[in-house]
């Protein structure tokens, strides 16, 4: 479903026209959609029904409380990677017992935390990890429970950026010393073996590599059965990913229902990490036009967003569709889309046909995932407002940064 459709010549997001939001939040904002996001993650959860599964939604594509507590609601579990995920989770009530913990640093206090309110699963990168792990539960007189990720040495065709499961990554376990990791973890007394995990990248548009991977990961579990190491659950990672352009990705429910079926002889329950194809295609950010300028035979749209608020365009050279919120017979032109940040690379968009004018709003598609949670201060730019839409109802999920908030916590030295 794509819930940012126009209704005559305006843009809207369900039943809220964008130009509404901009004129009470201002811009740049962050617009998320309610339905779609829970469409999205239903789409996931459906398709696994006929297999015992927990589809863990990945926090760090789109961390906002009000999002977090949305999927909370559904019954969704969380895929985290810090301490502060945590407390975002826990924060928006979810479920503590649906919680996997991924990451390659995790620190002994946030071990510490997650193992007090009763974390799912530790999704541990190394031997190292393990041997911390243990001795945290030790002093805590516990027993953490595991999973060891596996580097598949699996190329996903994706932006090397977000290619995370080749031998070369430094993310997990190698696939040839998996099972050394394991017998260590079965030697450690405050330890539980509880799965398998894998997550091999991000923006994947086959179901190949994906497939690969877990061929590779049962291979695995059966080798641990073999020395009596049997796992309850085999975490596939997240990675599906979502159109930005023509890219045609594998749909949530077709995912689910393949792996469903290849996994239909084997009791292991499943659990995925979807971010981008729950949060991505939910979320547009809106920015205004400030200037048009020419530079020579070049045109530039200067607009109020920039690499800051989304750095996708500039890190990834990733493209996003940039549309008009309100369609008007204007002259029209090839435009590079800059925001006002002294960085080449501050980009959203190049080369686009637009009929702009100053003051005109634009719609930056896409944007839920990777977009906020990835955005930064830098030039002393206030974050950005986010809100949710509701069907006709608008709501300031959080609300824009001011320059008191950007130096909070800062002081001048005491100098003589
Ligand atoms: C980033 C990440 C995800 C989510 O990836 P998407 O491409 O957004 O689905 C899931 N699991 C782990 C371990 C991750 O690092």
């Amino acid at each position: 479903m794509d819930a940012f459709s126009y209704r005559g010549n305006e843009l809207y997001a369900e039943d809220v026209p964008l130009a509404e939001i901009a004129t009470r939040f201002g811009t740049p904002c962050y617009i998320y959609s309610r339905a779609a996001i829970e469409t999205a993650w239903r789409a996931f959860e459906h398709s696994l029904r006929s297999h015992p599964h927990l589809v863990c939604y990945a926090v760090k594509a789109n961390s906002n409380l009000a999002i977090l507590n949305l999927l909370a609601r559904l019954g969704s579990g969380f895929d985290i990677v810090s301490g502060g995920e945590l407390e975002r989770v826990l924060c928006a009530r979810g479920d503590p017992d649906r919680i996997v913990f991924a990451g390659v640093g995790k620190r002994a206090d946030e071990m510490r935390r997650a193992l007090e309110v009763g974390i799912h699963c530790f999704n541990v990168e190394s031997v190292a990890e393990l041997e911390r792990l243990n001795q945290v539960a030790a002093s805590m007189n516990r027993r953490a429970p595991i999973a060891i990720r596996v580097n598949p040495d699996i190329t996903a065709d994706t932006h090397p950026y977000i290619s995370t499961g080749q031998s070369a990554h430094k993310f997990g376990v190698a696939a040839d010393e998996a099972v050394a990791a394991y017998r260590r973890a079965a030697a450690l007394e405050h330890l539980e073996i509880r799965g398998i995990a894998y997550h091999i990248g991000s923006q994947i548009i086959s179901m190949e590599p994906l497939l690969q991977a877990l061929e590779r990961l049962l291979i695995l579990a059966d080798a641990l059965a073999s020395e009596g190491m049997a796992l309850q659950h085999l975490d596939l990672g997240g990675g599906l990913g979502v159109r930005y352009r023509d890219e045609s990705p594998p749909d949530p429910a077709d995912y689910g229902r393949v792996i469903a079926s290849r996994l239909r002889e084997r009791k292991y329950t499943v659990i995925i990490e979807p971010g981008r194809a729950i949060a991505g295609p939910a979320g547009v950010l809106l920015t205004r036009v400030e200037y048009l300028k020419r530079v020579g035979d070049k045109h530039f749209a200067v607009v109020d967003a920039a690499m800051n608020d989304l750095i996708r365009p500039a890190l990834y050279d990733a493209w996003q569709e940039i549309s008009p919120v309100e369609k008007r017979a204007r002259a029209e032109a090839i435009y590079d889309i800059v925001g006002p940040v002294c960085e080449t690379g501050d980009f959203l968009g190049r080369d686009r046909s637009l009929e702009v004018a100053p003051g005109d709003l634009l719609a930056v598609r896409t944007a839920g995932a990777y977009g906020f949670s990835m955005s930064s201060t830098y030039n002393s730019r206030p974050r950005s407002a986010e809100i949710l839409v509701d069907g006709a109802h608008p709501h300031l999920a959080r609300k824009r940064e001011s320059i008191a908030d950007l130096m909070a916590g800062e002081s001048i030295a005491p100098l003589s």
